[in-house]
């Protein structure tokens, strides 16, 4: 039954709808009592909603607004220990942490992310190379289970502590967290730009540098074909010490109030990203970016989160929405990421943002995303007919590499091919059936995919 509280929920893609009922729950509640009344449906946790598909719902079930959770319950600066609820968001913390000269220490390409999205996809950034991912950071979780409330830390409970970190809320409702903040002298961030005309020399590039920076991401143009194939614009950086600022800059060194510019209304038919307006918009972006430029200063807002000062711009995609495909390859298979845009460039599909990535180690996350080696992201519109197939060719690519997708993004993978990728699947499930046996807790992706 349709009630008030019944909402069409999608993830940030805009594609799968699926209609829920949404919860808002007080955070003490009994939790085990609560959980098994939703048995029947089932019941998942919603942040901000920016996964790109469908793991932050479910079709005919309910899901938890956390978003009501956002205090922060304690803070030690001489740690930088922060305990806070789940429902917090990167930009909040940011807001009110960065004037004490503290910082998150892993941000995903946008601040409007919960605490609880950050564990639940164990997000990365731009530093995984150098810091690893989310969970990283993290030194305690109280996870409600249909079994009570579970305090989780690497060293107690260390199973479901993993399988939680990067387990897309399949094992519990993430309550609050602890997790290490990070100093900084100032918001600023001292860039290095560097334009490349192919894929080979931005991978060499990425290769004999990236360790010099904490920060490092590449643009790629993906319809340059070629000799041009993989042109991109590198950017490389780390947060500025007081003494790389000019005047201007030191009136308000930590200040971090960024605004966005506008909304972008809900009338954008689909179809307006077409490979001709993808081609135009990569050719005047790669020709605006500077050929080489060194420290330059820039806000931090600016430097992780452009695309912030635009709200709602998925819905520029149009109401058939847009595809995210990300995967992560191993170090020495960097033909697959050649490949994957020679087949992107030859079928004229063009992603309107492609970025590249390197990451470092992986954590003990059973099926946390990152691995050692070279991370692509692509955001194709909805509409060509031949994407379908697209893709299956970019799973069988990725998974003869060795490689994987990443939960947080994929809305199409097939549940074999997942098996392929994720070798630890079958141990994070057999986690997850010890803790929630009955499967009260579940979302439209991990029916997709039988996880
Ligand atoms: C513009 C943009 C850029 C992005 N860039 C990156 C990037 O660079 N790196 C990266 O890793 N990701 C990136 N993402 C993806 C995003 O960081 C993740 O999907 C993140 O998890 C979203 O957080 P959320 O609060 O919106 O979670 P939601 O989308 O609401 O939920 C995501 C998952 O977390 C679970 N969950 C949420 N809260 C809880 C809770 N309290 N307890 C248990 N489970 C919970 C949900 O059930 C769901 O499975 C990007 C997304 C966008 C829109």
């Amino acid at each position: 039954m349709v009630t008030e509280n019944t909402k069409i929920l999608t993830g940030w893609g805009r594609t799968n709808p699926g209609m829920s009922s949404k919860l808002e729950l007080p955070m003490n509640s009994d939790w085990p009592a609560m959980l098994k009344a939703l048995a029947g449906s089932g019941v998942v946790a919603r942040g901000l909603g920016r996964s790109y598909n469908d793991a932050a719902q479910l079709s005919g079930g309910s899901f938890i607004d956390t978003t009501i959770w956002n205090h922060v319950l304690h803070f030690d600066p001489s740690t930088g220990l922060l305990k806070v609820e789940a429902g917090a968001s990167l930009d909040q913390l940011m807001r009110e942490f960065s004037e004490a000269g503290f910082f998150v220490p892993v941000t995903p390409g946008t601040r409007q992310v919960t605490i609880g999205g950050a564990i639940a996809c164990d997000v990365h950034g731009k530093n995984h190379h150098q810091d690893g991912s989310f969970t990283d950071f993290v030194t305690s979780i109280d996870l409600a289970t249909p079994n009570g409330v579970v305090t989780l830390t690497k060293q107690e409970h260390p199973l479901l502590f993993n399988a939680t970190c990067g387990g897309m809320g399949l094992t519990g409702v993430i309550l609050n967290a602890t997790l290490r903040l990070i100093r900084i002298e100032s918001t600023y961030m001292k860039v290095d730009t560097k334009r490349t005309n192919s894929l080979d020399e931005v991978l060499a590039l990425m290769e004999s540098e990236d360790d010099h920076y904490r920060y490092s991401v590449a643009w790629v143009d993906s319809l340059a074909r070629g000799s041009s194939l993989g042109r991109a614009v590198l950017t490389q950086g780390d947060h500025a010490h007081l003494s790389d600022l000019g005047k201007s800059h030191l009136k308000a060194p930590l200040e971090f109030k960024p605004k966005t510019l506008f909304s972008a209304p809900d009338l954008f038919p689909s179809g307006i990203l077409n490979s001709l307006t993808i081609k135009a918009f990569n050719e005047m972006w790669y020709r605006k970016s500077p050929k080489k430029e060194i420290g330059a200063i820039h806000h931090a807002a600016s430097f992780f989160h452009p695309l912030d000062v635009v709200d709602n711009w998925n819905r520029i995609y149009g109401s058939k929405g847009f595809v995210q495909y990300q995967y992560v390859v191993p170090f020495g298979q960097e033909d697959v990421v050649k490949n994957s845009l020679e087949l992107l460039s030859k079928n004229k599909a063009g992603s309107f943002l492609t970025v590249l990535k390197r990451f470092g180690k992986s954590n003990n996350g059973l099926i946390s995303f990152p691995m050692k080696g070279w991370t692509l992201a692509l955001d194709l519109p909805v509409g060509p007919a031949t994407l379908p197939r697209l893709f299956d060719q970019l799973d069988e690519m990725v998974i003869e590499a060795g490689g994987r997708v990443y939960l947080a993004k994929d809305g199409r993978v097939s549940k074999y091919r997942l098996k392929a990728m994720y070798p630890q699947l079958e141990e994070f499930k057999r986690i997850v059936e010890s803790v929630d046996p009955t499967r009260i807790l579940r979302s439209d992706l991990s029916r997709r995919l039988g996880i």
